[in-house]
């Protein structure tokens, strides 16, 4: 394995080259950029560990450079960081090993070389470091077998698993996450440690879980890690609503399909359609009141009847938990995981323009992503079926097309307002303006009215008669 340097990284490279050989220390590039770059990733993070101080070394190489870029300095950490034009970012820190005591959490750390800088990373293929002095310039050294780990894609802790995890249990989640992400096997005993210590998951915060979690979801293929969780016991401390989902019961014969392993199919189709991470998020929570809503109907079988409203309600409780951001991207998965069975549900009967006027109006703009996820929820075994739904999706797709194009629905605003309702009849804020403005809408949705200001006008003066209220002259 060869690592080939751009134009632009040699040259920072060699500018921090010169500036560690004139300060004496020994410099190395490690980390996530080494196996990157060994494994054609694109990457623009690059990592410095150099032996002594490295707020000093940054500074170096910040002199040497025109124009001259800032140095953030974060001296409690002591690392600093370098910002270049092109979004190349350069860390530096000074070489650390770790101490722990067993009755303590927090490790010591205190200066070390390279080696105990290389021992504590997470794992092999992590560890990996280019030396920058005269000596050896260029030369990769790989203590623990990283280089062939890389090429054999295994996942494998320096030290000892339990140790590695034990010292940092956030590490078993990143492990897990560069299967997803590099599609590598978990060694064995990298496994059984990650099983053994998942209980320790519980001291990390919940951003830097969370953090992982959406790199997972992120992935290629997302089921893969999300299983890996499953199967470790992480999810479980994670995330056990997801776990909930798991397992098909049987009753009279009749049976369930099991909804982790269908959301997770759910999530891989869609996937292959979109790296949108909050429709993605839609993908993981459709399903996840199935627990709460299951009922065995005598004689019929399993019904989940409502899991989309109850769904609905429990994202802003699973984001709060998960401590994702509640805002408009929490509003989104709410809204799919509520709306998700209505596209289906239209394949079923006679689509009628008002059912579509519907559904238009209530997805919004998210209409398309509403048939993407719907789209992947469709994950029979019987492919006779599965392209049976796929061309009635198609269908529901050009009427949701043609009636748009006819009543522009999807941003739809009331051709009259409450204020102009309240004029019109001299009214003050009230019940009844309000009768009329959502009988207004429903006449349009329903076809009973066209969308336009004339119609809308009309109604809402046939309406406010009805109800007794007579136009003040204007
Ligand atoms: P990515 O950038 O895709 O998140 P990365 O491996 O580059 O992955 P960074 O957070 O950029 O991760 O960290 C850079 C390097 O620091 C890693 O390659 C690894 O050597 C080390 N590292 C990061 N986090 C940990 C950790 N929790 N435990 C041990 N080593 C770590
Ligand atoms: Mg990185």
């Amino acid at each position: 394995m060869k690592i080939l340097f751009t134009k632009i990284e040699q040259g920072w490279l060699t500018q921090v080259a010169q500036a560690a050989s004139s300060l004496g220390l020994e410099t190395y590039l490690v980390g996530g950029f080494v196996r990157d770059k060994l494994l054609n990733r694109p990457t623009k993070d690059a990592d410095f560990v150099c032996v002594g101080d490295a707020l000093m070394l940054a500074q170096k190489v910040a002199a040497g450079m025109t124009p001259r870029p800032t140095v953030s300095l974060f001296k409690t950490f002591g690392t600093a960081h370098i910002q270049l034009p092109g979004g190349w970012d350069l860390e530096f820190v000074g070489a650390r090993r770790e101490s722990y005591q067993s009755n303590s959490r927090k490790p010591q750390v205190e200066p070390g070389t390279i080696q105990d800088d290389q021992l504590r990373r997470d794992l092999t293929i992590n560890a990996l470091a280019i030396s920058l002095n005269a000596s050896n310039y260029g030369d990769l050294v790989d203590p623990f077998g990283g280089i062939a780990d890389l090429e054999q894609k295994i996942l494998r802790t320096p030290l000892p698993p339990d140790q590695t995890f034990a010292d940092d249990p956030l590490r078993m989640m990143r492990t897990i996450r560069f299967a997803t992400q590099l599609g590598f096997t978990i060694d064995e005993n990298t496994w059984t440690g990650i099983c053994q210590q998942a209980e320790r998951i519980k001291i990390i915060s919940q951003e830097r879980i969370t953090d992982e979690l959406n790199k997972i979801i992120l992935a290629d293929k997302p089921s893969v890690g999300l299983d890996l969780l499953y199967r470790s016991g992480l999810m479980e401390r994670i995330f056990p609503q997801l776990v909930a989902l798991r397992g098909a019961e049987y009753r009279d014969g009749l049976g369930h399909k099991d909804n982790f392993y269908h959301t997770l199919q759910v999530l891989d189709n869609l996937s292959l359609n979109t790296n949108d991470l909050w429709l993605r998020w839609a993908a993981v929570l459709h399903d996840i009141a199935k627990p709460q809503t299951k009922r065995f109907e005598e004689g019929h079988g399993w019904t989940f009847h409502g899991h989309e409203v109850v769904g609905g309600r429990m994202v802003p409780k699973i984001f709060t938990q998960l401590k994702l951001p509640l805002n408009e991207h929490m509003r989104f998965v709410r809204k799919l995981v509520e709306l998700h069975l209505r596209p289906i549900s239209l394949t079923k009967e006679n689509i009628t323009d008002s059912a579509i006027r519907r559904l238009l109006f209530e997805a919004g703009d998210d209409i398309d992503s509403l048939m993407m996820l719907c789209e992947a929820d469709i994950t029979s075994k019987n492919k006779q079926k599965v392209n049976r739904y796929l061309s009635n999706f198609q269908l529901v797709r050009e009427r949701c097309r043609e009636v748009e194009e006819k009543d522009q629905i999807r941003n739809w605003q009331p051709p009259i307002s409450g204020e102009l309702i309240m004029q019109t009849f001299g009214l003050s804020p009230s019940k009844p303006v309000g009768i009329i403005k959502d009988s207004l809408k429903d006449a349009m949705l329903d076809g009973v009215i066209a969308n336009t200001y004339e119609a809308a006008h009309a109604y809402m003066l046939e309406k406010g008669k009805e109800l007794g209220l007579t136009p003040v002259s204007s």
